[in-house]
């Protein structure tokens, strides 16, 4: 067991040591390593993301850190320090207990946050590290670093919401999934995966939250939609994510899901058109204005085009009555 005794350490080296220690700690935690297993996790998937156990006790961290006191525990938010000790017996203790932790790398594949979740129906399901000066939530992709050279492969990199979805698709076939960290999905997420490829598919739950996440995603990716990205989401049964989808259905139906992904420009229709009648002229109008801020939000690029036709054709407008009424075309000075 490694013991670390620097007074102060860096945070990247806590983070190592304490995802070193949860790793370790998953070896001997039969509750934990049957509950993966009841996932249908392998050992070997589990390796590969360093899945980890972090046990029970208040301070189990001691064990890696004997300098439990030092200001980098807290700062890298593994220990929380209590100010107020009325019940008087754990002023510090540690954040992640009794939890499965899903180390979050960087692209260097440093550890810089945890993700825990609970073994059984406790609240709150799961437990994230808090933001530090290593940690930004909306910057990060959980996965990312795990996923990179399988995205180069498969041309497209595959976005959901959850730990667990990454994990199970990594381990049926698509290791080329990453996800948000139960955040929105940011223009810094839809930035960094765009580096890296040219298609991504967003995949999330297929619940009332899901779809928010997928309507809050083109919202994110409008910025940066262009002729040469292809920009897709993928809408699950509505009891459905995309571990329980891939493990009930398999792989070949996750597949042709994939394949049947629905393309931004109509994702981006349908939201406008919503329940908006467009057999009367307020319905048409309606759609028109929904329509508006998500073309703004669009650079000027052949898709653009493409979907100020589809919402002419919807509306019984011209492109150029769209783009004039929208002001998507500047002007021409005189
Ligand atoms: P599981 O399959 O393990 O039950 P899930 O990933 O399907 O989990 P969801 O409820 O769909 O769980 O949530 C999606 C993601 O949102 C989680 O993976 C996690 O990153 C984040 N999340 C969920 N609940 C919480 C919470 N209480 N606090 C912080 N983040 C959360
Ligand atoms: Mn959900
Ligand atoms: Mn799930
Ligand atoms: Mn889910």
């Amino acid at each position: 067991r490694a013991e670390v005794q620097a007074k102060s350490l860096a945070l990247s080296e806590v983070m190592t040591s304490a995802g070193d220690f949860y790793r370790q700690q998953l070896r001997a935690a039969q509750n934990a390593i049957a509950y993966l297993k009841g996932r249908g996790l392998t050992g070997e998937i589990a390796a590969r993301f360093g899945l980890g156990y972090a046990p029970e006790g208040w301070d189990s961290l001691r064990a890696v850190f004997p300098d439990y006191d030092i200001a980098a525990l807290v700062e890298a938010g593994l220990v929380i320090d209590k100010d107020d000790d009325e019940g008087g017996r754990h002023k510090r203790y540690d954040r992640f207990r009794d939890r499965i932790m899903f180390p979050i790398r960087n692209t260097k594949g440093q550890v810089i946050g945890f993700g825990g979740r609970v073994l059984d129906g406790g609240e709150p399901k799961y437990l994230n590290s808090p933001e530090t000066p290593l940690f930004q939530k909306g910057n990060e992709l959980y996965g990312l670093f795990e996923a990179r050279q399988a995205i180069r492969d498969a041309g497209y990199a595959l976005v959901t919401e959850g730990y667990m979805d990454v994990v199970a698709l990594a381990q049926l076939g698509f290791p080329q999934a990453v996800a948000t960290l139960g955040t929105a999905c940011t223009s810094t997420h839809v930035q960094k995966l765009l580096r890296q490829t040219d298609q991504v598919i967003f995949s999330f739950d297929g619940d009332a939250a899901g779809r928010r996440a997928a309507r809050r995603a083109l919202e994110a990716c409008l910025p940066y939609a262009s002729d040469n990205k292809t920009l897709k989401f993928l809408f699950l049964p509505s009891e459905h994510d995309p571990d329980s989808y891939i493990r009930e259905s398999g792989a070949e139906a996750f597949e042709r899901e994939v394949r049947d992904a629905m393309p931004l420009s109509q994702f981006l229709l349908n939201e406008v058109v919503g329940d908006n009648d467009l057999s009367t002229p307020e319905g048409r109008a309606r759609v028109q204005f929904e329509a508006k801020p998500l073309l703004q939000a669009m650079p000027a690029s052949g898709l653009r085009l493409q979907i100020v036709r589809g919402l002419a054709q919807l509306t019984q407008t011209t492109p150029a009555e769209i783009e004039a009424l929208f002001e998507l075309v500047q002007p021409v000075a005189r």
